[in-house]
């Protein structure tokens, strides 16, 4: 399978309280770590098995190398990245403090070159089921979504302005709650009011093919055609109401510890039992407990279990 996205270095520095305009402080510690959700969501689909390529951009500076740090170490193809000249690696700079609370500031360098003509160039390295994000240009998702040999999870997070036929080419579309209402109205629907499972409803209606909503520790929602799914009698039974057409996999207890990159290993781990040809339903069910795993550890692709290790 093939991941196209984004790739960054997070840089952290922990602080007592956030800085005020014009304020200069003393932090407490800094971190490097690799991020990006392109980069997170391809390093996850490997945890789980699947064997990867990433389709990404990089700086030709020392970031780069510690960005794509653990992807190389997990032996993910790597061969047909950009590494671009003008631009540095994407970066986010963030400052976290004592409370938890925090500011990021997200440089997206050569993030931005994965444009319509650096991804028609690519397409021939497209390969198997494709899994993008919303952090790349627009004009590249349509142009990948357009070449994609096969099926397209798209996981619009953040959510940007894309042309309908990518929303159309979506088998799944991932989002969690707040993206969902913000996808629904980019297809000139009415989130207002609606609950989640009608959100997810209104979404197929609208002609994506199926819907995967993310739900923090309380799981997720999966809507798609029936032949996608487990046999009626592995299901959850659902508290949703039956014209929603949603199945609600089963939360996963955990003591957490740390949620972010979580949302990325979800969609990482469902693409690569996607992948594997398993039904959306059980590959949800799989996502779930691979993304609650992660949250029981700090960081984001530092959380990841370890390819083949037990899921807590
Ligand atoms: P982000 O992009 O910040 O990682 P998100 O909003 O896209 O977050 P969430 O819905 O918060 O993603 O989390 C993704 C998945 O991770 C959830 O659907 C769930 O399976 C799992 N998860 C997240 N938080 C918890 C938790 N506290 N306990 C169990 N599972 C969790």
């Amino acid at each position: 399978m093939t991941v196209l996205g984004s790739a960054n270095l997070d840089i952290t520095a922990t602080v007592p309280r956030l800085p005020g305009p014009g304020e200069t402080l003393l932090g407490t510690s800094l971190t490097h770590s690799p991020g990006g959700k392109g980069a997170n969501q391809a390093l996850a689909a490997s945890r789980a098995g699947a064997t990867v390529r990433f389709i990404g951009a990089v700086g030709q500076d020392a970031a780069a190398a510690q960005a794509l740090e653990l992807l190389e170490a997990d032996g993910v193809d790597l061969e047909h990245l950009l590494r671009v000249e003008t631009e540095p690696t994407g970066t986010a700079l963030i400052a976290v403090d004592e409370a938890g609370e925090n500011n990021i500031i997200v440089i997206p360098g050569a993030n931005a070159a994965l444009d319509a003509d650096a991804v028609r160039a690519q397409a021939d390295q497209i390969r198997g089921l494709l899994v993008l994000q919303g952090e790349v240009p627009a004009s590249g998702l349509a142009a990948a979504v357009a070449v994609a040999p096969g099926r397209v999870v798209l996981n619009l997070a953040p959510v940007i302005e894309v042309p309908r036929e990518v929303f159309l080419a979506a088998d799944p579309l991932v989002v969690n709650e707040h993206e969902g209402a913000l996808a629904l109205t980019q297809l000139g629907g009415q989130p207002q009011g609606l609950g989640e499972a009608e959100v997810v409803a209104a979404l197929r209606a609208k002609g994506v093919p199926s819907v995967v909503m993310t739900l923090g520790a309380q799981g997720a929602l999966v809507s798609g055609a029936p032949e996608q799914d487990l046999p009626a009698t592995d299901l959850q039974a659902t508290d949703l109401p039956d014209d929603a057409g949603s199945v609600r996999v089963p939360r996963v207890k955990v003591a957490a510890v740390d949620a972010t990159g979580a949302g990325d290993a979800f969609v990482g781990a469902l693409a690569a039992r996607l992948a594997a040809g398993e039904g959306l339903v059980a590959a949800a069910t799989y996502a779930a407990r691979f993304a609650a795993d992660t949250v029981t550890r700090p960081g984001a692709q530092a959380s990841y279990p370890a390819a083949g290790a037990p899921l807590g």
